[in-house]
């Protein structure tokens, strides 16, 4: 394999070179990541993001390292769809925080015909507020994907978590193709999508590299490729795997830079466990999105002011919108809220809203 990069847009990649890709010496890998994203990106730009679990807990499936199942007994505390009204003052306060979009999610196989006015309802709401939204529901249908772009939600999450091969070792309540369908009523509906996968749950290098290759072979590549360290909980089936080795998770943003160039690529679930060493390296590979100042769903994200102290430390500056976007004062203040290393409402911590 040649080790000059390019920035090419691929969708024929195959498990063999993208194997290979993982085995290149670690130098020559960051060097590559690091090349095509400078060919996109301001490599001293972070996309930040602030998430919100409006229904916890009880879910349907039986995703073996999900705390939010109902199949295994984690201890956490279950809770029901959260009122708009509380959805829209935890939005506003992220906005008042700085946070430009609003990620929502919500523990269910798909929403119910019941359900969907409600989120609706959110989505028009946060919306109003001059924030991108996105949400995180389950599977969804053609109708309930268009009818969410029709509220006006940016962005639908929805992962494949791992290679299909490796699949059902981990999920046996919905398929692949459920998944992969699921991403084509959204892509259809007009949506930007959020989509990638989990390291660290005993699979393979090989594995590793299918769920790249389905998620760069998509028609189109997601526009934010979330990349999660599994985060083991106890009480779910995964809470006995084996650690992953970090340069192994370092490997995978890595990876997923080269093949979806102009994807955010988003250091997501696990970064807790990460020293500032490991999140930086990260960076350096190409990671260029993060949450923020949050609880991410229902596992601790680092404190926000942690977050903060990095960004100084590496001369990191949040990204600022598109003008495609809209409005871009409030990245702008956030911008200034770095700059002049204010640390008052600055990060938004929705684990301590009431
Ligand atoms: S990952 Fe999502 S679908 Fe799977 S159990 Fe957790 S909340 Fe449910």
């Amino acid at each position: 394999m040649s080790n000059q990069p390019s920035s090419a847009i691929r969708h024929d990649w195959t498990p063999e070179e993208v194997t290979a890709l993982f085995q290149l010496p670690f130098n020559d890998l960051m060097f590559q990541a690091q090349t095509v994203h400078r060919q996109n990106f301001d490599a001293n730009e972070v996309q930040i993001s602030t998430l919100l679990s409006i229904k916890t807990g009880a879910c349907p499936e039986d995703c073996k390292y999900c705390p939010q199942s109902g199949h295994y007994n984690t201890g956490l505390e279950k809770e029901k769809l959260m009122e708009i009204q509380r959805v829209i003052e935890e939005a506003k306060a992220a906005q008042e925080g700085g946070a430009s979009r609003f990620c929502m999610g919500a523990a269910w196989r798909s929403p119910t015909v019941k359900q969907m006015p409600y989120v609706v309802d959110m989505i028009k709401q946060v919306k109003d507020l001059g924030m991108e939204t996105c949400m995180t529901l389950g599977m969804l249908d053609g109708d309930q994907a268009q009818e969410l772009a029709d509220a006006g939600l940016d962005y639908y999450n929805h992962n494949l978590d791992t290679s299909p091969e490796y699949y059902e070792d981990i999920i046996t309540t919905r398929t692949y193709q459920n998944r992969l369908d699921t991403l084509q009523n959204v892509r259809d509906s007009g949506m930007k999508v959020c989509c990638g996968g989990i390291v660290g749950m005993g699979e393979t290098l090989r594995d590793r590299a299918g769920l790249m290759v389905e998620l760069a072979n998509l028609p189109h590549h997601p526009e934010s490729v979330p990349i999660n360290m599994l985060v083991k909980v106890e009480g779910t089936p995964m809470d006995q795997v084996e650690d992953l080795d970090p340069f192994d998770f370092i490997r995978s943003i890595a990876v997923a830079r080269i093949m979806m160039p102009e994807s955010h690529v988003r250091l997501s679930a696990g970064r807790e466990e990460m020293n500032e060493q490991m999140q930086s390296m990260c960076f350096l590979a190409g990671a260029n999105s993060i949450f923020y100042g949050c609880k991410l769903l229902t596992t601790a994200n680092p404190e926000a002011d942690a977050d903060r102290q990095l960004f100084q430390k590496l001369g990191i500056r949040p990204e600022q919108r598109n003008q495609e976007h809209g409005d871009n004062a409030q990245q702008a203040a956030l911008m200034d809220a770095v700059k002049q290393q204010r640390t008052d409402a600055f990060f938004y911590d929705a684990s301590q809203a009431s």
